[in-house]
């Protein structure tokens, strides 16, 4: 039992220096990436649910590793959460995002496109700035840009959150509540902070219709944010029969491979 205990502490040290020297091994090959330019941007339309026009993106952020091929943003987003490389991350993807809003309205196309947010925005003005710098330089409407934010980004620090979050929105910046219902769900947040649409995770939409207790859900959330002055967007949405089951719950707007997948702007269609 003793040798066991042992080999059990051997074992969950070898795990932990694996995870440490792959982490390592990670941190690296990120910093390599960022300077050679393998992060790319996908965008996934996101469509009004009465007349299924595309109203706006979401911005998605995909690896594009020389050996590894496509690797997921949840395989690496922490990581650079951790190193803190997520902030020169998302100034990138916020100045290119705005570069992308302005190429559409030339061609006529005024396409809103929303980005993710990581809980280490908050911790600084830099997102201010990154933000404030993009607009500039572009010159594109703040109306266009839309950031999105999880319970669990703005748990750490409501009020410095709430701060920021008043500050863009102030500037006309459309906030959302990503990933709403999974995990912690406050419904202090929802008056706390200014935001203007709930994104009901995929989690409560996948099953239905088989499972009703998602559709009744479904349709508190819709109804509560409605009576909030707040719109709802319901993510993940597969077939015709959650569109139309969502559309007769007076949800506005949708997202999911029913409407397209994430694709980089060249492959995107606007038919
Ligand atoms: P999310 O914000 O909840 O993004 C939606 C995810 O669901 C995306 O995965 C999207 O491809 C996927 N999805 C969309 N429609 C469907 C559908 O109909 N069915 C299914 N099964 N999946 C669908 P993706 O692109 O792998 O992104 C995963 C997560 O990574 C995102 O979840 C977001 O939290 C994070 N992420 C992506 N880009 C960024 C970024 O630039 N910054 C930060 N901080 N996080 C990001
Ligand atoms: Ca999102
Ligand atoms: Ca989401
Ligand atoms: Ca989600």
């Amino acid at each position: 039992a003793q040798n066991g205990g042992a080999n059990r502490v051997k074992g969950f040290m070898a795990e932990q220096e694996d995870r440490i020297s792959r982490e390592f091994f990670l941190e690296h090959e990120l910093k390599r990436a960022l300077e050679n330019n393998e992060l790319a941007i996908f965008y996934q339309p996101q469509v009004s649910l009465k007349d299924r026009r595309i109203i706006g993106m979401e911005a998605l952020i995909r690896w594009h590793h020389p050996e590894k091929g496509l690797i997921s943003p949840q395989d690496f987003i922490p990581l650079l959460e951790k190193t803190g490389l997520i902030v020169p991350v998302t100034r990138w993807l916020i100045s290119t995002v705005c570069n992308q809003i302005r190429d559409w309205h030339k061609q006529g196309l005024s396409m809103a496109v929303s980005v993710n947010l990581s809980a280490e925005h908050f911790d600084s003005l830099d997102l201010i700035k990154t933000t404030k710098e993009a607009l500039d330089e572009t010159g594109i409407d703040p109306h266009y840009l839309g950031m999105e934010i999880t319970e669990s980004t703005v748990m750490q620090d409501v009020s410095g959150a709430s701060k920021i979050l008043e500050e863009l929105a102030g500037w006309g910046i459309k906030v959302s509540l990503d990933d709403f219902g999974k995990g912690y769900s406050s419904l202090s947040y929802l008056q706390r902070l200014a935001i203007d649409t709930i994104k009901i995770d995929r989690y409560f939409i996948y099953d239905i219709p088989e499972n009703s207790q998602n559709i009744t859900l479904a349709n508190t959330i819709v109804t509560m944010a409605h009576n909030l002055g707040k719109e709802v967007l319901a993510e993940g949405v597969e077939t015709e029969e959650q569109a139309r089951i969502l559309r007769e719950l007076n949800c506005d707007y949708a997202q999911g491979f029913l409407f397209g997948r994430p694709q980089p702007p060249d492959k995107l269609s606007f038919g």
